[in-house]
């Protein structure tokens, strides 16, 4: 096997270089994997932009990738060179709290390949074995990339009691809010999703939302309040991560209903007055990447229920 590969490289603010580096060798329980797709995140975009506190240059971006077993470490005999996979680009300690008790999304030491590891814009990239998995034969590498985009919002609508006839407004039509909208509409809810973006929104459509919207031109508020017979959602996902948008979850969800955060930004906070999450009982739910919902994701995409 060759000793250098070719690499993008980040290697300051806005300056990507293609390198030749050294091929890295997996450690215990590693494995090396060649790299057939990988896609590219908005949290790339940070990284490059210099907006990602996590990011810190010189690195190998990419996080989002599939491809096939080159080599693996000692103690990684669960696979076998040649075997397809896609890649979960986490890396754990093993030893914490949360690990130890099975929430390893939540380690404390926790490391995202393309943030604090380098990541797969390269020919080959490291992961750990126990976060890789097998990719159906039925799905392309192509696809396969998306199982990492489309687990996060997985995680995040599975910690949601939505149930049958359920009213949901999903704040974001990008890639998050349409694997939501999916998720939310195979769960049985009646789903309005919003966005400025018409392309976005008619993708919405195209992927069967009840109502789509574009704020610019309704009032998102009152087109809640009149579908729902002035009560308001039952769940409002967020899938923006601004104030404005953070700030209306609050005005379009019914008492005692459920706001989840999917948006993340790293600069907005106290979007909305907590009394308001008291008096109306609100339940306010975060999440952070994945948590054992690789497989599903990947189980779903096999079955051709999700569109992407
Ligand atoms: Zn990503
Ligand atoms: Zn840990």
């Amino acid at each position: 096997m060759e000793s250098t590969m070719k690499a993008a490289v980040l290697k300051d603010l806005e300056t990507i270089a293609i390198e030749d580096v050294p091929v890295p060798e997996p450690k215990d329980g590693e494995v090396l994997v060649e790299v057939r797709a990988s896609a590219l995140c908005g949290s790339d975009l940070a990284g490059y932009t210099g907006q990602h506190s996590m990011i810190k240059w010189p690195i190998i971006l990419g996080h989002e990738a599939s491809g096939v077993v080159a080599k693996c470490g000692r103690g990684a005999d669960n696979w076998s060179p040649g075997d397809p996979v896609t890649i979960e680009p986490l890396f754990t300690c093993k030893k914490c709290h949360a690990c130890r008790t099975g929430k390893y999304h939540l380690c404390s030491s926790l490391k995202f390949a393309g943030h604090q590891m380098h990541g797969t814009f390269a020919k080959y990239v490291i992961a750990e074995s126990g976060f890789l998995h097998r990719k159906p034969e039925n799905v392309s590498f192509r696809e396969a990339v998306l199982t990492e985009p489309a687990a996060s919002p997985l995680h995040a609508i599975e910690r949601c009691d939505i149930r049958l006839g359920d009213f949901v407004v999903i704040i974001g039509s990008g890639v998050t809010g349409l694997f939501a909208l999916q998720y939310a509409l195979s769960k049985g809810a009646e789903v309005l999703i919003s966005d400025p973006e018409e392309f976005k929104l008619k993708i919405a459509g195209d992927f069967g939302a009840n109502y789509i919207l574009n704020p610019g031109k309704l009032d998102l508020r009152k087109r809640v309040m009149a579908l729902t017979g002035g009560m308001g959602a039952d769940c409002v996902v967020e899938a923006v991560g601004i104030s404005e948008t953070l700030a209306s979850t609050v005005s379009l969800v019914k008492r005692g209903g459920t706001i989840l955060l999917i948006g993340y930004s790293e600069k907005e906070s106290e979007p909305f007055d907590l009394s308001t999450v008291t008096l109306a009982e609100l339940t306010v739910l975060g999440m952070l990447a994945y948590f054992n919902d690789f497989p599903a994701a990947l189980k779903l995409m096999s079955l051709g229920r999700l569109k992407a």
